[in-house]
């Protein structure tokens, strides 16, 4: 059946993110609930067309970890995408609903991301590009499915020029601009599976060398940060991908600005991958422009203050300290935190309270050379997974837990 915007009545919205809006609808002829997403596309109507032949390939994607797609609509200035609804809603709500989640779920969650990304791979060499918590969905009948991944590249171009978004769940090498490959991917899934388990995001205040710069400020406005950054940057910190950052060996200087700019209409996920190199130490800011244009979202939307000019001058006078991650005062600008991830040791699961075989698997997604990263079908075979596989879990009677 063709999908028209007349036959969705709208129930409630779902959530926001970067790209678009998603509510739940009821397409009236049918009587099927589904989640429609509305897309901010800045293309040209040849474009608009290209996109929608390209989406029609996930019509084709049938796995049990895929979400169904039924269909995909121009509905000017926006792209529709009709896909099935989740009823759990999406993994970053549901931690945050309930905490931290237990380790043996959080097996299942691997295993079923796993699955998904083999499947796209094998069978339609899709890339997903986008693993975090709010792309992973979960349904009262136990399923754990992947949506939002990359199947039209003019969508991706045309999103990269629309929206802003950047996630910090970005591996090294993409970081430093090269090649996506399934195992960028794989990275996401282990910088996911420690947010899950941990039940916030692992670039956070445990962190001993960040922590040192905390005393610096108290008083910046820029609450709720770190749960920003793990959700997708806004236009305040997405990188120009066309800049490389200059070596700089700074650190006690004083801010010099205006090389490296941020800019607010490149995403990285944009086709090819950007382009960063980043030095040790370099001092940048974030800008303080745009930011009161971040998208909210449903999860707890960040409350970036328009800057006034006394903290954008304060910014401006301390060093390379750009926003303020949650909890502990810790600060971070995007740049020091995509900096960390290329310089600094992976993130872990904590010793003591998991057990090797999950802290081995977690380690192997995180190996920072993507040479050294399996891929998710190695990743399979992991001694974790294959427990998982062998032990199962009763995911029905978990969600019965959710509310
Ligand atoms: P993001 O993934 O960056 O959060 P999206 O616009 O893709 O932004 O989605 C916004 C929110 O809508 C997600 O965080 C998720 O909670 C919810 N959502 C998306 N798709 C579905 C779906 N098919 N079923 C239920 N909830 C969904
Ligand atoms: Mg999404």
């Amino acid at each position: 059946i063709e999908l028209k915007a007349e036959d969705l009545r709208t129930v409630c919205e779902l959530g926001q993110g970067n790209g678009g809006t998603v509510s739940k609808v009821v397409h009236v002829p049918t009587g099927k609930t589904m989640a429609k997403k509305l897309v901010l596309i800045d293309a040209k109507p040849a474009v608009r067309k290209q996109i929608l032949r390209e989406l029609q390939i996930m019509h084709d994607c049938r796995s049990e970890h895929i979400i169904s797609f039924f269909g995909a609509f121009v509905a000017d200035p926006h792209i529709c995408i009709c896909m099935e609804y989740s009823d759990k809603g999406s993994l970053d709500q549901i931690y945050k609903r309930i905490g931290a989640i237990d380790i043996d779920v959080v097996a299942q969650i691997a295993l079923a991301v796993l699955e998904g990304l083999t499947y796209l791979y094998d069978a339609h060499r899709i890339i997903h590009r986008d693993i975090k918590p709010s792309n992973i969905l979960f349904n009262s009948a136990g399923q754990i499915k992947l949506c939002d991944f990359g199947v039209s590249g003019e969508l991706i171009n045309s999103i990269a020029d629309t929206f802003v978004g950047t996630s910090t769940y970005m591996s090294p090498e993409r970081i430093q601009g090269a090649q996506y490959t399934v195992k960028s991917d794989v990275w996401s899934l282990g910088i996911t599976l420690i947010e899950l388990a941990l039940g916030r995001f692992p670039f956070s205040d445990d962190d001993s060398e960040l922590e040192e710069d905390s005393s610096e400020e108290e008083d910046d406005p820029d609450a709720d940060i770190a749960h920003y950054i793990a959700n997708g940057l806004s236009s305040a910190s997405s990188v120009d991908t066309e800049r490389s950052f200059a070596s700089r060996d700074s650190r006690d200087s004083e801010e010099s600005f205006g090389e490296g700019t941020l800019s607010p209409r490149r995403a990285p996920i944009a086709l090819p991958p950007p382009t960063i190199s980043i030095s040790t130490a370099s001092t940048v800011s974030h800008p303080d422009t745009d930011s009161t244009t971040t998208p909210g979202t449903s999860r707890g939307a960040p409350k970036l203050s328009a800057p006034n000019a006394s903290s954008a001058a304060k910014k401006n006078r301390r060093k390379s300290r750009g926003v303020s991650l949650q909890g502990g005062g810790m600060t971070m600008s995007i740049l020091e935190l995509l900096q960390h991830i290329v310089n600094e040791p992976a993130p872990t699961l904590p010793a003591g309270k998991y057990g090797a075989d999950a802290q081995g698997f977690v380690a192997k997604c995180l190996e920072k050379r993507p040479e050294d990263r399996p891929s998710p079908k190695e990743l399979l075979g992991d001694p974790w997974m294959r427990s998982a596989r062998e032990e199962g879990y009763d995911l029905v009677a978990w969600a019965e837990t959710i509310p």
